[in-house]
Protein backbone atom coordinates (compact mmCIF):
# COMPACT_ATOMS: atom_id res chain seq x y z
CA UNK A 1 0.00 0.00 0.00
CA UNK A 2 2.66 2.56 1.09
CA UNK A 3 4.49 1.60 -2.79
CA UNK A 4 1.28 2.78 -4.41
CA UNK A 5 1.09 5.95 -2.75
CA UNK A 6 4.89 6.41 -3.66
CA UNK A 7 4.35 5.73 -6.98
CA UNK A 8 1.57 7.94 -7.11
CA UNK A 9 3.23 10.57 -5.53
CA UNK A 10 6.33 9.52 -8.16
CA UNK A 11 3.83 9.89 -11.33
CA UNK A 12 2.80 13.60 -10.10
CA UNK A 13 6.11 14.71 -9.82
CA UNK A 14 6.82 13.27 -13.22
CA UNK A 15 4.32 14.59 -15.24
CA UNK A 16 5.62 18.24 -13.33
CA UNK A 17 8.98 17.91 -14.67
CA UNK A 18 7.43 16.83 -18.09
CA UNK A 19 5.62 20.02 -17.94
CA UNK A 20 8.26 22.32 -16.98
CA UNK A 21 10.66 20.90 -19.44
CA UNK A 22 7.88 21.78 -22.31
CA UNK A 23 7.16 24.70 -20.69
CA UNK A 24 11.17 25.74 -20.97
CA UNK A 25 11.44 24.51 -24.34
CA UNK A 26 8.71 26.74 -25.71
CA UNK A 27 10.64 29.53 -23.75
CA UNK A 28 13.94 28.79 -25.68
CA UNK A 29 11.97 28.32 -29.20
CA UNK A 30 10.19 31.38 -29.08
CA UNK A 31 13.45 33.18 -28.16
CA UNK A 32 15.15 31.47 -30.69
CA UNK A 33 12.45 33.07 -32.75
CA UNK A 34 13.67 36.54 -32.11
CA UNK A 35 17.46 35.65 -33.09
CA UNK A 36 19.44 36.22 -35.86
CA UNK A 37 22.82 34.89 -36.98
CA UNK A 38 25.58 37.04 -38.08
CA UNK A 39 26.80 36.39 -40.67
CA UNK A 40 29.98 37.96 -40.37
CA UNK A 41 31.22 36.51 -36.82
CA UNK A 42 28.80 33.60 -35.81
CA UNK A 43 27.41 35.60 -33.21
CA UNK A 44 23.89 35.31 -32.10
CA UNK A 45 21.91 38.93 -32.64
CA UNK A 46 18.71 39.66 -31.39
CA UNK A 47 16.49 40.49 -34.91
CA UNK A 48 15.26 43.91 -35.11
CA UNK A 49 17.23 45.15 -32.48
CA UNK A 50 18.18 48.86 -31.73
CA UNK A 51 20.46 50.34 -34.36
CA UNK A 52 22.43 51.54 -31.92
CA UNK A 53 23.41 48.00 -30.14
CA UNK A 54 23.68 46.60 -33.85
CA UNK A 55 26.08 49.31 -34.35
CA UNK A 56 27.86 48.43 -31.30
CA UNK A 57 28.23 44.75 -32.45
CA UNK A 58 29.78 45.66 -35.60
CA UNK A 59 32.56 47.76 -34.52
CA UNK A 60 33.07 45.08 -31.72
CA UNK A 61 36.27 43.03 -31.15
CA UNK A 62 34.62 39.99 -32.10
CA UNK A 63 32.60 41.14 -34.76
CA UNK A 64 36.18 43.30 -35.96
CA UNK A 65 37.98 40.41 -35.75
CA UNK A 66 36.19 37.95 -37.44
CA UNK A 67 35.85 40.48 -40.58
CA UNK A 68 39.80 40.42 -40.20
CA UNK A 69 40.06 36.61 -40.74
CA UNK A 70 37.61 36.54 -43.71
CA UNK A 71 39.21 39.73 -45.86
CA UNK A 72 43.11 37.70 -45.07
CA UNK A 73 41.22 34.16 -45.87
CA UNK A 74 39.88 36.19 -49.16
CA UNK A 75 42.59 37.28 -50.13
CA UNK A 76 44.91 35.14 -49.92
CA UNK A 77 42.40 32.09 -50.91
CA UNK A 78 43.37 30.21 -47.76
CA UNK A 79 39.81 29.27 -48.46
CA UNK A 80 40.64 26.44 -50.84
CA UNK A 81 42.26 24.15 -48.16
CA UNK A 82 39.25 24.05 -46.03
ZN1 LIG B 1 29.16 39.92 -35.93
Amino acid sequence: MVLKFQVDALNVEKSLVMQQASNERGLILSQEKKMALCEICGSFLVANDATERTQSHMTGKQHVGFGLVRDYVIEYKVIAIF
